[in-house]
């Protein structure tokens, strides 16, 4: 089960991603997690991050790659995965289906192997008022503003990047939260 969630900044993916993984035994890979924990532990890529997420920007691409590449090299993520907030750029995907090529899924690179990408489909009004209630250290008004712009202007994108190959699941992300872990996980056994 190799897994990518999309969709825009509280669309919901980390709480599903995380649910989903507990059931089936992967890791849920967070890399907006992973870049919490390294601004917590002042680490020089830190230090580098932080003050992009705090203004809502991303983080260069460069250092999430270098993230990605150690994470994929640790022995528990040889059976499968759920990417969540990775890849956030059309480069970000591009570098990854080479990373899969590279660590060996069979030989076959991102685009002939067996990877899904979720979207979940939220609206925007909907989103600022989820965020907003969350209230995490970047969840303020102007931050979330520019973070979803980022997500349409970068993001989305790969919505189509991942359509194209046949590899989209799309899910209606603004439902009660268990009705769309019961849709995604209908959606998404019978693959392992
Ligand atoms: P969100 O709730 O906005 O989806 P995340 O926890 O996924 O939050 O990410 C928080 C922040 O971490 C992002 O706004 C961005 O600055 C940075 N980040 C996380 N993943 C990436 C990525 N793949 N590329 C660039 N920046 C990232």
């Amino acid at each position: 089960m190799q897994l990518i969630f999309m969709g825009p900044p509280g669309a919901g993916k980390g709480t599903q991603a995380q649910l989903l993984a507990a059931l089936w035994k992967i890791p849920h890979i967070s890399t907006g997690d992973i870049l919490r924990a390294c601004v917590v532990a002042k680490t020089a890529l830190g230090l580098q991050a932080k003050a992009y997420m705090d203004a809502g920007e991303l983080v260069p691409d460069q250092l999430l790659m270098d993230i990605i590449q150690e994470r994929m090299d640790q022995p528990d993520a040889t059976a499968g995965w759920i990417l969540d907030g990775f890849p956030r750029t059309v480069a970000q995907a591009a570098f990854f289906d080479t990373l899969l090529c590279d660590i060996g899924t069979g030989g076959k690179s991102g685009k002939d192997c067996d990877i899904r990408a979720v979207n979940l489909d939220v609206p925007d009004n909907v989103l600022v008022t989820r965020l907003l209630s969350r209230g995490r250290q970047d969840d303020n008004e102007e931050t979330i503003r520019r973070r979803l712009q980022v997500y349409r202007e970068q993001t989305e994108p790969l919505i189509e990047f991942y359509s194209d190959r046949e590899q989209l699941v799309a899910v209606d992300g603004d439902r009660d939260m268990e009705l769309v872990t019961a849709e995604l996980q209908q959606a998404l056994s019978g693959d392992s």
